[in-house]
């Protein structure tokens, strides 16, 4: 496993309740995260179908045109009796002419549940690409298993945060503290992989 020698990576993301997270996370370790966006990089378009392949398009897209290591995070919301979806389609289901609309997409997956017994299972996946501009990878993933809350609640976090009680819990992702969601999330669990393997030792 390659290490991360470099103080100074490149975010490939433009989701900007992803930059504060993963900078609030990479912070302890003195490592400065710049964003994709901020140095006017495109986003590639995202044509794989697992969170792996969309991952690896980001992070490498990103390293070779910063010449910099990037990181990238492609994660996603399953819902058990939709077969998993939105999942890779998370954000794709928020998308409206007018840009993303999560309390649209929350309603989506309601409507298609609410008839449902409950609870209703649901996960967040997190997979982590760190790509160094000479092609080489490192993949970690995580996750959290929890259930729907319905109607949504908390102004915390982003995307579907609330509409999901993580598993002995009895708030939402939207209601528990920043500093909280870290403890358990799906991202705080891939990157518990990411610096044990990259950046210590
Ligand atoms: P992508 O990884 O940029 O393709 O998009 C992932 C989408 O999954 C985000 O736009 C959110 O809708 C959702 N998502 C991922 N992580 C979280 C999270 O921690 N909280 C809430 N929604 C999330």
């Amino acid at each position: 496993m390659r290490k991360l020698t470099e103080k100074h990576i490149i975010l490939a993301s433009h989701n900007k309740g992803k930059l504060k997270e993963i900078a609030d996370l990479l912070n302890p370790f003195g490592i400065k995260v710049t964003s994709a966006g901020d140095l006017g990089l495109n986003e590639p378009d995202e044509t794989e179908n697992t969170y792996v392949g969309n991952a690896r398009i980001k992070a490498h897209y990103a390293a070779k045109s910063s010449n910099k290591p990037a990181l990238s995070d492609d994660s996603g919301f399953s819902v058990e009796i939709l077969d998993g979806a939105p999942g890779v389609y998370s954000a794709d289901w928020a998308e409206t002419p007018n840009g993303r609309d999560f309390s649209m997409a929350m309603s989506k997956i309601w409507n298609k549940i609410q008839h449902s017994k409950m609870p209703c299972k649901a996960k967040f996946c997190c997979t982590l690409c760190l790509a160094w501009p000479d092609g080489h990878d490192e993949i970690f993933e995580g996750s959290v298993k929890g259930e729907i809350a319905w109607p949504p609640r908390g102004s915390n976090g982003f995307g579907y945060d609330p509409m999901f009680i993580a598993s002995g819990m009895s708030q939402t992702f939207g209601e528990i503290t920043p500093h909280d969601k870290h403890l358990i999330s799906h991202r705080a669990d891939a990157f518990g992989k990411f610096i044990q393997n990259c950046l210590k030792g």
